[in-house]
């Protein structure tokens, strides 16, 4: 069990009011607050460990180093990773599906060759394919999305040709909320020899991860969705991939030696991370995952669990609310045929702060024939008051539509 009350007291600003009303913060999946130990930790490592890193032989740019290899390590404990050379640094999910569709796509991608993505895939597992596919001639294979919210699988094992080269799917959709069975997914892709790579954007915050026991090939996530800096993501990728791989980007650090006639690279992961990397970022995250850890992922995502039930509940009571997927540590949903914008401008007039649209999965509402949903998202410190509070405002905005 969490001592909510108390973990509340570590995350300043859910103590202010929006509207003159405390603030019920349901956009989770969008990004997190921070607890104080996270904002304490940037600007004490801007005021005790601020110099580059892996450049100087000064003391201060040692521990500067140091500090930014341990939150390496605390990243590669986090998804359980063999190995901290298979942990690289980016700038979130974004960043990471894009380093993986250039630089995979470069390594192993020709013409005709296949990727497999899903049709709940989040913009940003799609659209770095497709550029790919404008420079490399490669063609996406879409796994279907089933009337409620799940993976075909059947369709899945359909789409394997020769030329399939890799499978990107969500560990847990950010519009559905579904879990999908990602270690079906590795098993039957592995049967046909093709690696496969997980968008955890939404698992790393709420679900254990072990991507050593889940088998997966790659696998992405951001901090800030996991109470940590903005600007700050992550790339596991399996060695034996990565040594093949060639570098995303070019500059400082992502070399081994420079020369006119001719370039070579740094080892791994520094072959992936050109320039200075966000080493105040880096620390402050693996802070984030410190704290994520102390209370323990299995107590969280209890907890999360049930706020979603008792809110499940509640939508139950009302008329006319449409629940898509499978919720999780989501729901997204819709209000007769209100337009979601104005459930969620209603909403946040009442303190309640909620995603509304198309949540960057333009091809899954295209699927669904919906122009968006209304979602709300938990996480660990959000209490039954909150939902409640939600329920309550949901109420008085049917009413008012
Ligand atoms: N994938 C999923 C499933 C997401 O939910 C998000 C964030 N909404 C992203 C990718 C992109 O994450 P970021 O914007 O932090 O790069």
């Amino acid at each position: 069990m969490l001592d909510v009350a108390k973990i509340r007291s570590d995350f300043p600003l859910l103590a202010r009011e929006v509207y003159g009303r405390p603030l019920v913060y349901l956009d989770n999946a969008a990004t997190t607050q921070k607890p104080r130990c996270v904002i304490d930790a940037i600007a004490d490592a801007y005021t005790t460990v601020n110099a580059n890193v892996h450049r100087g032989v000064h003391r201060l740019s040692q521990e500067a180093t140091d500090r930014h290899e341990a939150a390496r390590d605390t990243v590669r404990r986090y998804l359980g990773a063999a190995s901290a050379a298979e942990i690289l640094f980016t700038r979130g999910t974004t960043e990471s599906i894009n380093l993986l569709a250039t630089s995979f796509g470069e390594a192993f991608c020709h013409e005709g060759d296949e990727i497999i993505v899903s049709e709940m895939e989040h913009h940003s597992n799609i659209v770095p394919w497709q550029l790919l596919g404008q420079r490399r001639g490669t063609v996406l294979r879409v796994i279907p999305v089933t009337d409620d919210g799940r993976l075909d699988m059947e369709a899945f094992q359909c789409l394997f040709t020769p030329r399939t080269r890799l499978v990107s799917v969500a560990h847990i959709s950010n519009v559905l909320g579904t879990v999908n069975p990602v270690e079906e997914v590795i098993r039957i892709a592995h049967a046909h020899g093709v690696p496969v790579a997980i968008d955890g954007a939404q698992s790393a915050p709420h679900i254990p991860v072990d991507v050593r026991a889940l088998g997966c090939d790659f696998y992405a996530f951001s901090a800030h969705k996991v109470y940590g800096p903005t600007g700050v993501g992550v790339l596991y990728g399996r060695e034996r991939w990565l040594e093949q791989m060639p570098p995303y980007q070019g500059g400082g650090e992502m070399i081994g030696h420079v020369r006119f006639s001719g370039t070579t690279w740094n080892e791994l992961p520094y072959k992936f991370e050109a320039g200075t990397p966000d080493f105040i970022g880096t620390i402050a995250t693996a802070r984030a995952l410190d704290y994520v850890c102390a209370l323990g992922l299995p107590a969280i995502a209890a907890h999360e669990q049930s706020l979603v039930r008792r809110a499940l509940d509640g939508l139950g009571t009302l008329p006319d609310v449409h629940i898509y997927g499978q919720p999780s540590s989501l729901i997204s949903f819709n209000l007769g045929d209100a337009h979601p914008a104005d459930v969620g401008i209603l909403l946040d007039h009442q303190g309640v702060a909620v995603r509304t649209g198309h949540h960057c999965a333009q091809p899954l509402m295209e699927r669904l024939g919906i122009p968006g949903t209304v979602r709300v998202s938990f996480a660990l410190y959000n209490t039954e008051a909150d939902v409640d509070a939600f329920l309550a405002a949901l109420r008085r905005t049917a009413q008012m539509l």
